[in-house]
């Protein structure tokens, strides 16, 4: 199998949102898109094991923003890395009821639909959702919307497993090993996310050379917010 070629398929990224009774879900989504125009029809594609997707199931609805160029990485990391099973993600973000009554997040986002679902199938491992929009809108018109390609090639992120787009760790290093050989790697256990230390992180404004043990001890990890303490030197 060549992995590579899995890498030159480029998605946007979003956060899929919906509400079933009082609970809230949201989850970080490449695999959506627009699959009819009459009427207007959107596809997402949910791991089975996601909250999230239980929770669709439930309410009929799903919501989805449209992430920004300038989306903040601790955001993508804290509905991307982390189960809604386990903490509440919406606490401290800004969102809107919509008039499915799915929370609609502004932060970080360019523009919104929120869909009404009209079918499902099962494929494996998730359920693909089709929805019809019932309501959209923009947020911030001016700027681009975030690419896959962007959060993997600037920002450096990777599919979390539950993720359709998931590879297994060994073939991403595996791709990208010529490229790292000198360097001392650090990888955050939570989402992969690498610091390598010859370049340092510019999202954080370290500058390249810095060693992984002269960061701050308050820096934490660019993509999902996790502390030093859990990353490991490759
Ligand atoms: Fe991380």
């Amino acid at each position: 199998m060549n992995f590579e070629t899995y890498f030159k398929i480029s998605y946007g990224l979003y956060i899929v949102t919906t509400k079933s009774g009082n609970k809230l879900g949201g989850y970080i989504a490449n695999t959506l898109f627009q699959v009819t125009a009459t009427p207007p029809q959107f596809a997402i594609s949910c791991n089975k094991d996601n909250y999230t997707t239980g929770l669709i199931k439930e309410s009929g609805v799903f919501g989805f923003s449209v992430l920004s160029e300038k989306a903040s990485p601790a955001l993508i990391g804290n509905f991307g890395y982390k189960s809604g099973r386990d903490f509440d993600k919406f606490a401290g973000v800004n969102f809107f009821t919509g008039k499915t009554g799915s929370p609609i997040v502004t932060d970080s986002s360019v523009a919104w639909f929120e869909c009404k679902v009209t079918n499902s199938y099962e494929v494996g491992t998730h359920v693909v959702f089709i929805g019809e929009v019932i309501d959209n809108g923009s947020i911030e018109e001016k700027t681009k919307s975030l690419t896959y390609n962007y959060y993997r090639e600037v920002l450096k992120g990777y599919s979390p497993k539950n993720a359709p787009t998931y590879i297994e760790k060994a073939n991403v290093e595996a791709l990208f090993a010529d490229q790292k050989k000198q360097l001392d790697v650090w990888q955050c256990q939570l989402c992969h996310y690498e610091y390598e230390e010859e370049k340092g992180d510019p999202i954080t404004g370290i500058i390249a050379g810095t060693s992984f043990l002269d960061l701050p001890d308050d820096w934490t990890c660019p993509i999902c917010g996790a502390g030093k303490m859990l990353f490991e030197k490759e």
